[in-house]
């Protein structure tokens, strides 16, 4: 079972940023205000994320690391009504078969935590212990198991980078909860909650981008967009700083790149792609996040409808704002 586990953990578990980037959602899928990452090494040394979510009991322990195993999906049915952002159950038991993990953790009713180890997918039974509400993940070792994965990580600096990258991504999409970025034992990030996303954008990104965002809103029956657009001067030679969130999750999607290329038409240098930070919503049932594993890509039921109605809203607010 471990090698099926690891043949899973090649699709989901590409480097350290993946595991960041699992675990973060499962934090923010179990309701946490609060959630702290801790890297050494970039990642490949140790990856620490403590919450103040809901936690597990010492039964959901081992459930949790048990591969389709997942309690976010009540019936099949609900497979068409995903909201959370996880909901393969691959993830935990990927992480577990390629390093040494260790989870604490702690429901509200509980006097005590519970502990639980795996150690190249090999589980030991969970033990009491003593820790706050909520669930700390401890990553150590990434690949000792897996010599040839192990070969292909680059120095620390870069897949740092790749963390950074990843927890930018899920701090820009959950501006109500608090998160912070230790590297080393260095901060690097402290982003308490707030009602405004551009404070959030500017804590990232600061300067002549914060400075320059131009607010979008649109709404019809079904397809929500909001957020900013910046001046044609902050663009760039690539498309990186188009920041696209689908219902919470970040997105990258060929055809709505295209349509923010095509509203900036004539304003831009041939080349240069516009700066942007949007947030879509619209219901379930128009999205299939179902595509791969790491949920990156989504194909919409009605991509036409959703191509149009972004580019429409962009149109409008270049008609209406002097730029
Ligand atoms: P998925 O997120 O797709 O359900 P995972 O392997 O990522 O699968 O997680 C398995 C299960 O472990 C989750 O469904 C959830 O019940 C539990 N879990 C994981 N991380 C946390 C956490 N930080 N707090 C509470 N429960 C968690
Ligand atoms: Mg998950």
């Amino acid at each position: 079972p471990n090698l099926i586990n690891q043949i899973a953990a090649g699709e989901v578990i590409e480097r350290p940023a993946s595991v960041v980037k699992e675990l973060l959602e499962n934090s923010v899928d179990a309701g946490a205000t609060r959630i702290e990452v801790s890297i050494t090494g970039g990642g490949t040394e140790m990856i620490r994320i403590s919450d103040n979510g809901c936690g597990m009991t010492a039964d959901q322990l081992p459930l949790a690391l048990a591969s389709h195993a997942t309690s976010k999906l009540p019936t099949d049915e609900a497979l068409f009504h995903v909201r959370t952002l996880g909901f393969r159950g691959e993830a935990l038991a990927s992480i577990g078969s390629v390093s040494q993990l260790t989870i604490r953790s702690r429901t509200e009713g509980e006097t005590a935590g519970n502990e639980i180890q795996v150690r190249g997918g090999v589980i030991d039974p969970p033990q009491p212990c003593g820790c706050p509400v909520g669930t700390v993940m401890e990553v150590r070792n990434l690949f000792f198991n897996t010599p040839v994965r192990h070969r292909f990580l680059k120095t620390a600096q870069t897949e740092k980078g790749h963390i950074v990258e990843a927890f930018t991504r899920i701090a820009l999409a959950n501006s109500q909860v608090h998160f912070v970025l230790n590297n080393n034992d260095k901060p690097l990030y402290d982003l308490p909650v707030t009602e405004r996303w551009s404070d959030r954008i500017a804590a990232f990104f600061g300067g002549e981008i914060a400075d320059s965002l131009i607010p979008i809103n649109s709404d019809d029956s079904q397809i929500h967009v909001q957020g900013y657009v910046c001046d044609p001067s902050v663009s760039r030679g690539n498309s990186r700083m188009q920041y696209l969130f689908l219902n919470g999750r970040h997105i990258r999607d060929r055809s709505l790149q295209h349509a923010l290329g095509e509203a900036y038409r004539g304003l831009l240098m041939v080349g240069r792609h516009p700066v942007s930070f949007l947030r879509m919503s619209m219901p379930p049932e128009l999205i299939d996040v179902n595509v791969h594993p790491t949920k990156l890509e989504v194909r919409f039921t009605d991509g036409g409808r959703v191509y149009s109605r972004l580019l429409q809203t962009l149109r409008h607010h270049f008609l209406t704002t002097d730029m």
